[in-house]
């Protein structure tokens, strides 16, 4: 169900090489290409191509997927859902979020 997100090593809930803990189970979509990747790690070793974040005022984009279920968030909703899928309840990763300004156009938090 995850053939469409890129990861190395990348497992059926899209944990990858890079970020394999029980809850590190999010994808997230790149701007600069529209392609699902487990991680920016992932992207700089598969894309070829430098990262682009995505600006405050495209935050309603679905950008981010659940790997257990499948359903796609948006950056809105990730940002502010609590490190839950709002579709199947598994918890991600909140350390996630130190990494936000790797995808997207948020301000650094320490
Ligand atoms: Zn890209
Ligand atoms: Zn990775
Ligand atoms: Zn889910």
């Amino acid at each position: 169900m995850n053939q469409k997100v890129q990861g190395v090593g990348m497992d059926g809930e899209t944990r990858c090489v890079h970020y394999h803990t029980e809850k590190d189970i999010i994808a997230i979509k790149f701007k600069c290409c529209g392609t699902y990747y487990a991680c920016y790690s992932c992207h700089e070793a598969l894309a070829g191509h430098p990262a682009e974040v995505w600006e405050r005022s495209r935050f309603d984009e679905k950008a981010i997927l659940c790997g257990s279920c499948g359903h796609e968030l948006t950056i809105n909703e990730y940002l502010t859902g609590g490190f839950r899928c709002p579709n199947c309840g598994a918890l991600f990763n909140p350390k996630c979020s130190l990494h936000a300004p790797l995808y997207f156009d948020v301000e650094k938090h320490g």
